[in-house]
């Protein structure tokens, strides 16, 4: 069933590049194993994913240490300066820093654990009061003060756009994190200028996030099912 569901998944992101002319390799697939067990992260190890994502700590510590050290961990929850050490210990990527408080706490708990921290900065492009996310007239100024974090590597920026019942209500929201990521890049403002990641769009909306340049697409519900609660 979930090897079943990521093969779909991943075609229909092979096709939906190669129609917009992207390279398929450029997007990867973030399986997004909030609130599921263990073994069914377990099988989709099985059918090749390696990426994973949780946005719940306690959740998630208890799954990353079960599971094979191959697997690579996207965090993609609100930060909390307090978690901040077990946070860097934990994950790989950390999708969600928007505020240079919890960015220099990640980078002393880095510089501790000797580890370079890949990280995206969220942001809030609908501007929602509810939404984590810098504001996207505040996002240069943070990657700004973040260049003197050596233990960060700022990889990019991530979004969670305003829900919208169809997926072509994302696409506005999507092109504005492109367009903001691309004038962060005039200023050199990311650890490869030339390979900037993207992360956005989710089950419902992936499609149009790729067709507007998502590098990582962040997908649960259409791998693993729908999640109870
Ligand atoms: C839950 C979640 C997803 C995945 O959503 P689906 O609709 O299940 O694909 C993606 N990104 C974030 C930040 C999430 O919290």
């Amino acid at each position: 069933m979930i090897c079943t569901n990521l093969e779909q998944t991943r075609s229909v992101i092979r096709e939906t590049a190669l129609k917009c002319g992207r390279d398929p390799q450029e997007v990867k697939l973030v399986a997004i194993s909030k609130r599921m067990p263990a073994e069914m992260i377990a099988e989709a190890y099985q059918c090749d994913q390696i990426q994973f994502g949780e946005n719940y700590l306690q959740d998630a510590e208890e799954k990353i240490n079960r599971l094979p050290s191959a697997l690579h961990w996207h965090f993609i929850g609100h930060l909390q300066s307090n978690k901040a050490k077990m946070t860097a210990e934990l994950f790989q990527m950390i999708e969600t820093v928007d505020r240079l408080k919890i960015a220099r706490t990640l980078d002393h708990h880095a510089g501790l654990l000797q580890k370079k921290l890949d990280v995206l900065v969220q942001v809030n492009v609908g501007r929602e009061p509810q939404k984590s996310g810098v504001l996207p007239e505040d996002a240069s100024d943070l990657l700004r003060a973040m260049q003197s974090l050596h233990n960060l590597r700022v990889r990019g920026l991530m979004t969670i756009p305003p829900y919208g019942q169809e997926a072509e209500a994302s696409r506005p929201w999507f092109q504005a994190l492109k367009k903001i990521s691309m004038k962060l890049a005039d200023k050199n403002f990311f650890y490869d200028n030339k390979a900037i990641e993207l992360s956005m769009g989710m089950s419902g909306d992936f499609k149009v996030a790729i067709e507007e340049g998502a590098t990582l697409v962040r997908i649960g519900t259409a791998i693993f099912g729908e999640r109870s609660l």
